[in-house]
């Protein structure tokens, strides 16, 4: 079930790691290329646009979670999913990847076909942004959050919120069923359709980086303790 030439941006420095990468995303379908250093990942994305990169953290020229903020934020942010691919599994480490846009991560060593499905679903998300989930792409609305699913555009008390694609779709899921309680496995399940790979912290830290770029409208994100989470219509519900 090879995704058809996808495009993939491995970006990795140790040689023999990124051969790995390379032939197994090609034997799945994907067209690879491999950029070595920050510098060289710079160049490529600038002249070419991926349909997903995998990304090393420890680089030569630059530290993979910079690269990656870099990439996520600014005026016009990368669109391709990021999976992490590292050796670091530390929490503190995979929690800031995932605040700074990554969309998955995998730790080093890894089992080829568990990264194949993570490539997978990190593709299979990105064809269905607009949400076609629900085929509804009217401007959303809940207190002082709007969002656009057309544009993937999201306003909090009428300012601009830079969220990436994941905290998109998290939020616009919460948007749409205002006031529900929904628990960490069903925001996996079936905000992100992420199928029971993504570990529950996972939704904690995409909360906390969307409640935080939300300013005061992200009070509206109310945790429900010991259950999950749940959106509240105005900012002083509760
Ligand atoms: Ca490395």
């Amino acid at each position: 079930m090879a995704k058809s030439n996808a495009r993939v941006l491995v970006i990795e420095d140790e040689p023999d790691m990124a051969r790995v990468l390379s032939y197994n995303l090609e034997r799945h379908g994907c067209k690879v290329w491999t950029a070595g250093t920050g510098r060289a990942a710079r160049d490529r994305l600038g002249s070419d646009v991926p349909d997903l990169v995998l990304l090393d953290l420890r680089l030569p020229d630059v530290s993979g979670l910079e690269l990656l903020e870099e990439l996520k934020s600014g005026p016009s942010p990368l669109a391709a999913p990021v999976i992490v691919v590292s050796a670091l599994g530390d929490e503190e480490t995979v929690v800031a990847a995932l605040n700074s846009g990554a969309d998955d991560y995998v730790t080093k060593p890894f089992r080829t076909r568990e990264l194949l499905a993570r490539v997978d679903r990190a593709l299979a998300r990105r064809s269905t942004t607009g949400d076609a989930v629900s085929g509804d792409a009217a401007p959303l609305r809940a207190g002082s959050i709007s969002m656009d699913p057309e544009t993937r555009e999201t306003l909090a008390h009428g300012s601009p919120v830079p969220l990436t694609r994941t905290e998109f779709d998290l939020l616009a899921f919460f948007v749409r069923r205002p006031g529900r309680v929904f628990t960490r496995q069903q925001l996996c399940t079936d905000a992100l359709g992420a199928g029971g790979s993504v570990q529950e912290r996972t939704i904690d830290a995409h909360i906390r980086t969307i409640r935080r770029k939300l300013g005061p409208a992200g009070k509206q994100l109310v945790t429900v303790w010991g259950i999950g989470y749940r959106l509240a219509e105005t900012p002083d519900a509760d």
